[in-house]
């Protein structure tokens, strides 16, 4: 296991960002790897912060000039992690902090097989719904999109996916303190 490379997965909603965002101040060696998106920014969200909002175009010119580590289709959009900032970050000596989808992280191994997969799971499905609709930054249509893939992730994740570590993330605090002996670990 590679404890340089950290790679967290998580149906949409289940508290990836909200955990994320929570203890990754503490970690001063650890980035967080910026992906690529084509999705629409959320309201607050920053380009080249959150994301770097792409055009499909734009996009696909980054796929074809071999600029992505991986890339996937994920509800409806592409996402995929730059090259040149773990390159980057990994020859600074930094460790890289990344949030994948069950189906990106395969290929992602491909290219980083010893990175340590992190799996945050809802504490329900009905939690995970509650979460969705509280978070209020998606329309309904988007909802029942991710909602429907949630079960195929969780389920691909558990039986095919390569986590070395699984979250429930019911209570935040709990959740965190996991989280934080994970990435102290070196
Ligand atoms: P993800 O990044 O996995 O899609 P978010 O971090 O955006 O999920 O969290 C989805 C919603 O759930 C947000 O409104 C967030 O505040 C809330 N949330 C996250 N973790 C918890 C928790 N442990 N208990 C209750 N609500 C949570
Ligand atoms: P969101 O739109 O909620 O920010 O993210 C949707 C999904 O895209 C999440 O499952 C998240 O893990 C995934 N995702 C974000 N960045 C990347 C990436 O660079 N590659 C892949 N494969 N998935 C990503």
């Amino acid at each position: 296991m590679n404890n340089k490379l950290f790679v967290m997965s998580a149906a949409s909603g289940a508290g990836k960002t909200t955990l994320k965002d929570k203890v990754i101040g503490e970690f001063p060696d650890i980035v967080y790897s910026i992906s690529a998106t084509t999705r629409k920014p959320r309201e607050g969200e920053v380009n080249g912060v959150h994301y770097f909002f792409k055009t499909k175009e734009e996009f696909e010119k980054l796929i074809k000039e071999d600029g992505l580590i991986e890339w996937n289709e994920v509800h409806g959009n592409y996402y995929g992690t730059p090259k040149f900032f773990v390159e980057d970050m990994l020859r600074q000596g930094k460790r890289v902090l990344f949030d994948l989808d069950v189906f990106g992280k395969v290929n992602f191994d491909k290219v980083y097989p010893d990175a340590t997969g992190i799996l945050i799971m809802p504490p329900s499905a009905e939690e995970l719904e509650r979460r969705l609709r509280g978070r209020g930054t998606d329309s309904e249509e988007v909802i029942q999109v991710r909602l429907a893939n949630a079960k195929k992730e969780i389920e691909f994740a558990k039986t095919k996916g390569k986590y070395e570590y699984t979250i429930v993330n019911d209570d935040l605090e709990k959740a965190a303190n996991e989280l934080r002996e994970i990435l102290k670990l070196k």
